[in-house]
Protein backbone atom coordinates (compact mmCIF):
# COMPACT_ATOMS: atom_id res chain seq x y z
CA UNK A 1 0.00 0.00 0.00
CA UNK A 2 1.34 3.57 -0.95
CA UNK A 3 3.44 5.08 2.07
CA UNK A 4 3.43 1.83 4.32
CA UNK A 5 6.16 1.43 5.58
CA UNK A 6 8.75 -1.92 3.95
CA UNK A 7 10.38 -3.38 7.05
CA UNK A 8 11.85 -5.99 5.19
CA UNK A 9 13.64 -3.78 2.58
CA UNK A 10 14.49 -1.24 6.16
CA UNK A 11 16.46 -4.38 7.38
CA UNK A 12 18.65 -4.33 4.43
CA UNK A 13 19.34 -1.23 4.21
CA UNK A 14 20.30 -1.34 7.88
CA UNK A 15 22.67 -3.89 6.92
CA UNK A 16 23.82 -2.17 4.16
CA UNK A 17 24.99 0.65 6.03
CA UNK A 18 26.19 -1.16 9.03
CA UNK A 19 29.60 -0.32 7.49
CA UNK A 20 29.14 2.62 5.54
CA UNK A 21 27.67 4.63 8.42
CA UNK A 22 27.90 2.65 11.22
CA UNK A 23 26.93 4.32 14.25
CA UNK A 24 26.10 7.97 12.43
CA UNK A 25 23.14 5.91 10.89
CA UNK A 26 20.13 7.62 13.43
CA UNK A 27 17.25 6.25 11.21
CA UNK A 28 16.23 4.60 8.13
CA UNK A 29 12.98 4.36 7.20
CA UNK A 30 11.61 2.84 3.72
CA UNK A 31 8.69 3.13 2.20
CA UNK A 32 7.57 2.58 -2.04
CA UNK A 33 11.64 2.04 -2.90
CA UNK A 34 12.13 5.19 -1.19
CA UNK A 35 15.00 5.31 1.58
CA UNK A 36 15.05 8.34 3.77
CA UNK A 37 17.91 8.19 6.11
CA UNK A 38 18.97 10.47 9.16
CA UNK A 39 22.92 10.98 9.40
CA UNK A 40 24.12 12.15 12.45
CA UNK A 41 27.15 14.13 11.14
CA UNK A 42 28.43 15.81 14.86
CA UNK A 43 32.25 16.98 14.48
CA UNK A 44 32.43 15.95 10.87
CA UNK A 45 33.50 19.19 8.35
CA UNK A 46 32.25 19.18 5.22
CA UNK A 47 34.73 16.95 2.71
CA UNK A 48 34.09 14.17 5.58
CA UNK A 49 30.08 14.74 5.00
CA UNK A 50 30.39 14.33 1.53
CA UNK A 51 32.20 11.39 1.67
CA UNK A 52 29.58 10.04 4.00
CA UNK A 53 26.77 10.61 1.82
CA UNK A 54 28.30 9.11 -1.11
CA UNK A 55 29.64 6.15 0.93
CA UNK A 56 26.60 5.41 2.28
CA UNK A 57 24.36 5.80 -1.79
CA UNK A 58 27.05 3.69 -3.00
CA UNK A 59 26.34 0.84 -0.31
CA UNK A 60 22.53 1.14 -1.59
CA UNK A 61 22.92 0.75 -4.93
CA UNK A 62 23.33 -2.51 -5.06
CA UNK A 63 19.49 -3.20 -3.72
CA UNK A 64 16.62 -3.36 -6.02
CA UNK A 65 14.06 -2.78 -3.31
CA UNK A 66 15.40 0.95 -2.87
CA UNK A 67 15.13 3.04 -6.02
CA UNK A 68 15.75 6.42 -4.15
CA UNK A 69 17.81 7.47 -1.43
CA UNK A 70 16.77 10.85 0.83
CA UNK A 71 19.63 11.90 2.68
CA UNK A 72 19.21 13.96 6.01
CA UNK A 73 22.21 15.31 8.04
CA UNK A 74 21.70 16.32 11.65
CA UNK A 75 24.53 17.81 13.65
CA UNK A 76 23.37 17.26 17.35
CA UNK A 77 25.70 16.05 19.82
CA UNK A 78 25.31 12.28 20.14
CA UNK A 79 24.62 10.75 23.52
CA UNK A 80 27.98 8.67 24.58
CA UNK A 81 26.68 5.02 24.84
CA UNK A 82 28.42 2.86 27.65
CA UNK A 83 28.87 -0.59 27.33
CA UNK A 84 29.94 -2.24 31.26
CA UNK A 85 31.69 -5.80 31.00
CA UNK A 86 30.67 -7.21 34.19
CA UNK A 87 31.54 -10.63 35.53
CA UNK A 88 30.39 -12.67 38.48
CA UNK A 89 33.75 -13.50 40.01
CA UNK A 90 37.58 -12.84 38.56
CA UNK A 91 39.92 -14.53 36.34
CA UNK A 92 37.17 -15.75 33.54
CA UNK A 93 38.34 -13.35 30.73
CA UNK A 94 36.32 -10.26 31.68
CA UNK A 95 39.37 -7.61 31.27
CA UNK A 96 40.60 -9.34 28.15
CA UNK A 97 36.59 -9.75 26.72
CA UNK A 98 36.87 -5.49 27.55
CA UNK A 99 40.02 -4.64 25.68
CA UNK A 100 39.10 -6.87 22.89
CA UNK A 101 35.08 -5.66 22.32
CA UNK A 102 36.78 -2.25 22.55
CA UNK A 103 39.31 -3.06 19.52
CA UNK A 104 36.64 -4.41 17.45
CA UNK A 105 34.29 -2.44 17.90
CA UNK A 106 36.82 0.03 16.66
CA UNK A 107 37.53 -1.39 13.66
CA UNK A 108 33.76 -1.80 12.87
CA UNK A 109 33.70 1.98 12.78
CA UNK A 110 32.51 3.48 16.47
CA UNK A 111 34.94 5.45 18.12
CA UNK A 112 35.87 3.47 21.18
CA UNK A 113 37.43 4.99 24.49
CA UNK A 114 37.98 2.12 27.21
CA UNK A 115 37.77 2.78 30.94
CA UNK A 116 39.41 0.41 33.54
CA UNK A 117 37.44 0.34 36.79
CA UNK A 118 38.60 -2.65 37.83
CA UNK A 119 40.29 -1.47 40.92
CA UNK A 120 41.66 -5.19 42.38
CA UNK A 121 43.76 -5.94 38.62
CA UNK A 122 43.53 -2.73 36.52
CA UNK A 123 45.10 -4.80 33.67
CA UNK A 124 43.98 -3.13 30.54
CA UNK A 125 47.04 -0.62 30.41
CA UNK A 126 48.76 -3.99 30.00
CA UNK A 127 46.49 -5.25 27.57
CA UNK A 128 46.69 -1.80 25.04
CA UNK A 129 50.33 -1.75 25.81
CA UNK A 130 49.80 1.64 27.22
CA UNK A 131 51.54 0.97 30.60
CA UNK A 132 53.40 3.10 32.75
CA UNK A 133 52.29 6.71 30.99
CA UNK A 134 50.28 9.04 33.18
CA UNK A 135 47.03 10.79 32.08
CA UNK A 136 47.36 14.66 31.78
CA UNK A 137 44.84 16.81 32.67
CA UNK A 138 42.90 19.44 30.84
CA UNK A 139 41.42 21.58 33.07
CA UNK A 140 39.89 19.55 35.87
CA UNK A 141 39.05 16.71 33.64
CA UNK A 142 41.77 13.86 32.78
CA UNK A 143 42.70 13.15 28.83
CA UNK A 144 42.75 9.98 28.13
CA UNK A 145 45.77 8.09 27.27
CA UNK A 146 46.09 7.25 23.60
CA UNK A 147 47.24 3.31 22.61
CA UNK A 148 48.83 1.72 19.71
CA UNK A 149 45.62 0.43 18.57
CA UNK A 150 43.32 3.03 18.37
CA UNK A 151 41.40 2.48 21.46
CA UNK A 152 42.77 5.52 23.94
CA UNK A 153 42.45 4.32 27.55
CA UNK A 154 41.81 5.31 31.31
CA UNK A 155 42.68 2.81 34.28
CA UNK A 156 42.84 3.09 37.81
CA UNK A 157 46.49 1.60 36.99
CA UNK A 158 47.45 4.98 35.32
CA UNK A 159 46.20 6.42 39.06
CA UNK A 160 47.77 4.67 41.62
CA UNK A 161 50.63 1.92 42.01
CA UNK A 162 49.18 -1.64 41.74
CA UNK A 163 47.63 -2.89 44.88
CA UNK A 164 47.25 0.57 46.44
CA UNK A 165 43.57 1.05 45.33
CA UNK A 166 42.28 -2.13 46.99
CA UNK A 167 42.59 -0.64 50.72
CA UNK A 168 40.49 2.72 49.25
CA UNK A 169 36.75 3.30 50.75
CA UNK A 170 33.92 2.80 48.71
CA UNK A 171 34.07 6.98 48.02
CA UNK A 172 37.43 7.03 47.05
CA UNK A 173 36.66 4.61 44.62
CA UNK A 174 33.45 5.73 43.15
CA UNK A 175 35.59 9.69 43.19
CA UNK A 176 37.96 8.11 41.70
CA UNK A 177 35.65 6.11 38.83
CA UNK A 178 33.87 9.48 38.16
CA UNK A 179 36.72 10.64 37.06
CA UNK A 180 37.57 7.76 34.45
CA UNK A 181 34.28 8.23 32.83
CA UNK A 182 33.58 11.59 33.10
CA UNK A 183 36.87 12.30 31.75
CA UNK A 184 37.69 14.36 28.38
CA UNK A 185 36.39 11.67 25.92
CA UNK A 186 36.29 13.79 22.83
CA UNK A 187 34.62 12.46 20.02
CA UNK A 188 34.45 8.84 21.34
CA UNK A 189 30.81 7.70 20.50
CA UNK A 190 30.90 4.45 22.72
CA UNK A 191 32.58 3.88 26.10
CA UNK A 192 33.81 0.32 27.04
CA UNK A 193 33.89 -0.18 30.90
CA UNK A 194 36.02 -2.97 32.43
CA UNK A 195 33.96 -3.51 35.85
CA UNK A 196 35.56 -5.01 39.02
CA UNK A 197 34.70 -8.91 39.58
CA UNK A 198 31.42 -9.17 41.48
CA UNK A 199 28.33 -7.25 42.85
CA UNK A 200 29.98 -5.15 45.54
CA UNK A 201 29.91 -1.47 46.16
CA UNK A 202 32.13 0.26 43.23
CA UNK A 203 29.14 -2.09 40.93
CA UNK A 204 26.47 -0.56 42.14
CA UNK A 205 27.81 2.91 42.37
CA UNK A 206 29.14 2.50 38.83
CA UNK A 207 24.96 2.04 38.01
CA UNK A 208 23.82 4.23 40.27
CA UNK A 209 25.62 7.60 38.94
CA UNK A 210 27.19 6.80 35.61
CA UNK A 211 24.22 4.53 34.04
CA UNK A 212 25.03 2.25 31.75
CA UNK A 213 23.39 1.79 27.68
CA UNK A 214 23.78 -2.20 28.73
CA UNK A 215 25.92 -4.99 30.39
CA UNK A 216 27.77 -7.63 28.68
CA UNK A 217 28.36 -10.57 31.39
CA UNK A 218 31.35 -12.94 30.68
CA UNK A 219 31.69 -16.43 32.36
CA UNK A 220 33.06 -19.53 31.45
CA UNK A 221 31.04 -22.81 30.96
CA UNK A 222 31.18 -24.74 34.14
CA UNK A 223 28.26 -24.05 37.12
CA UNK A 224 30.25 -22.69 39.38
CA UNK A 225 30.75 -19.40 37.25
CA UNK A 226 27.48 -19.44 35.68
CA UNK A 227 25.98 -19.48 39.38
CA UNK A 228 28.55 -16.07 39.80
CA UNK A 229 27.26 -14.62 36.64
CA UNK A 230 23.42 -14.92 37.42
CA UNK A 231 24.56 -12.70 40.51
CA UNK A 232 26.11 -10.21 38.30
CA UNK A 233 22.78 -10.27 35.99
CA UNK A 234 20.46 -10.11 38.76
CA UNK A 235 22.35 -6.76 39.95
CA UNK A 236 22.29 -5.87 37.25
CA UNK A 237 18.58 -6.12 36.37
CA UNK A 238 18.09 -4.74 40.24
CA UNK A 239 19.73 -1.50 38.72
CA UNK A 240 17.81 -1.20 35.80
CA UNK A 241 20.89 -1.36 33.30
CA UNK A 242 19.52 -3.71 30.34
CA UNK A 243 21.52 -6.95 29.86
CA UNK A 244 23.07 -7.06 25.98
CA UNK A 245 23.98 -11.14 26.70
CA UNK A 246 26.59 -13.20 27.91
CA UNK A 247 29.30 -14.61 26.37
CA UNK A 248 31.49 -17.90 26.94
CA UNK A 249 35.05 -17.65 27.52
CA UNK A 250 37.96 -20.34 27.61
CA UNK A 251 35.01 -23.11 26.16
CA UNK A 252 36.77 -25.42 24.21
CA UNK A 253 40.77 -26.14 23.83
CA UNK A 254 42.02 -27.12 20.82
CA UNK A 255 46.17 -28.56 21.94
CA UNK A 256 48.35 -27.13 20.12
CA UNK A 257 50.89 -29.86 19.71
CA UNK A 258 47.93 -32.65 18.38
CA UNK A 259 45.46 -30.45 17.10
CA UNK A 260 43.07 -32.42 19.26
CA UNK A 261 39.87 -30.53 21.16
CA UNK A 262 39.03 -31.03 24.75
CA UNK A 263 37.09 -29.19 27.04
CA UNK A 264 38.68 -28.21 30.36
CA UNK A 265 35.72 -26.48 31.41
CA UNK A 266 33.02 -28.16 29.69
CA UNK A 267 31.27 -25.94 26.36
CA UNK A 268 27.93 -24.78 26.03
CA UNK A 269 27.07 -23.62 29.89
CA UNK A 270 26.96 -20.28 29.15
CA UNK A 271 24.83 -20.51 26.02
CA UNK A 272 22.26 -22.89 28.19
CA UNK A 273 22.35 -20.61 31.22
CA UNK A 274 21.69 -17.35 28.97
CA UNK A 275 19.02 -19.23 27.33
CA UNK A 276 17.54 -20.75 30.65
CA UNK A 277 17.42 -16.71 31.90
CA UNK A 278 15.52 -15.70 28.70
CA UNK A 279 19.04 -13.43 27.95
CA UNK A 280 21.11 -13.21 23.95
CA UNK A 281 24.01 -15.45 23.67
CA UNK A 282 26.56 -13.33 22.60
CA UNK A 283 28.74 -15.72 21.36
CA UNK A 284 32.03 -18.22 22.44
CA UNK A 285 35.55 -17.61 22.85
CA UNK A 286 38.14 -20.64 22.91
CA UNK A 287 40.61 -21.23 25.86
CA UNK A 288 43.49 -20.48 23.37
CA UNK A 289 47.24 -20.17 23.80
CA UNK A 290 47.64 -17.39 21.72
CA UNK A 291 45.17 -15.24 23.43
CA UNK A 292 47.06 -14.99 26.47
CA UNK A 293 50.50 -14.81 24.86
CA UNK A 294 49.13 -12.04 22.74
CA UNK A 295 47.28 -10.69 25.19
CA UNK A 296 50.10 -10.89 28.02
CA UNK A 297 52.05 -9.32 25.22
CA UNK A 298 50.11 -6.36 24.72
CA UNK A 299 48.71 -7.24 21.38
CA UNK A 300 45.05 -7.64 21.18
CA UNK A 301 43.96 -10.31 19.20
CA UNK A 302 41.07 -8.41 17.72
CA UNK A 303 43.55 -6.04 16.11
CA UNK A 304 43.86 -8.74 13.69
CA UNK A 305 42.68 -10.92 11.20
CA UNK A 306 42.23 -14.03 12.52
CA UNK A 307 39.89 -17.10 13.69
CA UNK A 308 40.68 -15.21 17.95
CA UNK A 309 40.26 -12.12 15.98
CA UNK A 310 36.73 -13.16 14.16
CA UNK A 311 35.54 -14.29 17.79
CA UNK A 312 35.89 -10.63 19.48
CA UNK A 313 34.54 -9.58 16.29
CA UNK A 314 31.67 -11.80 16.06
CA UNK A 315 30.70 -10.78 19.52
CA UNK A 316 31.26 -6.86 19.16
CA UNK A 317 28.78 -6.92 15.96
CA UNK A 318 25.73 -8.16 18.21
CA UNK A 319 26.89 -5.60 20.95
CA UNK A 320 26.63 -2.84 18.28
CA UNK A 321 23.34 -4.25 17.02
CA UNK A 322 22.07 -3.57 19.88
CA UNK A 323 23.78 -0.29 20.45
CA UNK A 324 22.32 0.37 17.11
CA UNK A 325 18.92 -0.94 18.14
CA UNK A 326 19.08 1.26 21.49
CA UNK A 327 19.66 4.59 20.09
P1 LIG B 1 39.36 -11.29 34.51
O1 LIG B 1 39.37 -9.90 34.00
O2 LIG B 1 38.01 -11.94 34.45
O3 LIG B 1 39.99 -11.42 35.86
P2 LIG B 1 41.41 -11.76 32.53
O4 LIG B 1 40.84 -11.17 31.29
O5 LIG B 1 42.43 -10.96 33.26
O6 LIG B 1 40.25 -12.17 33.53
O7 LIG B 1 41.97 -13.20 32.16
C1 LIG B 1 42.64 -14.00 33.12
C2 LIG B 1 43.78 -14.74 32.42
O8 LIG B 1 43.24 -15.66 31.47
C3 LIG B 1 44.70 -13.84 31.62
O9 LIG B 1 46.02 -14.34 31.72
C4 LIG B 1 44.20 -13.98 30.19
O10 LIG B 1 45.24 -13.76 29.23
C5 LIG B 1 43.75 -15.41 30.17
N1 LIG B 1 42.64 -15.62 29.22
C6 LIG B 1 41.45 -14.98 29.17
N2 LIG B 1 40.68 -15.47 28.19
C7 LIG B 1 41.41 -16.45 27.58
C8 LIG B 1 41.19 -17.35 26.49
N3 LIG B 1 40.03 -17.33 25.83
N4 LIG B 1 42.18 -18.19 26.16
C9 LIG B 1 43.36 -18.22 26.85
N5 LIG B 1 43.63 -17.43 27.87
C10 LIG B 1 42.67 -16.54 28.24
Amino acid sequence: MAGEEDTDTRNLVEQALAEAAGPRLQSARVSDGVATLVLEVHGLDRLERDRLEIAVRDALRPLNAVREVRVAMTADKPRRQVIAVGSGKGGVGKSTLAANLAVALMRQGRKVGLVDADIYGPSQPRLLANEGKRPEAQGNKLVPVPSPWGVPLLSMGHLVQPGQAIAWRGPMTANAMGQLIDAEWGDADTLVIDLPPGTGDVQLTMMQKHKPTGAVIVSTPQDLALMDAARAIGMFEQGDVPIVGMVENMAGYICPHCGEASEPFGQGGAEAAAKSMGLPFLGRIPLDLTIRQDSDAGRPPAAHDSPQGEAFAAIARRVAEWLTARK
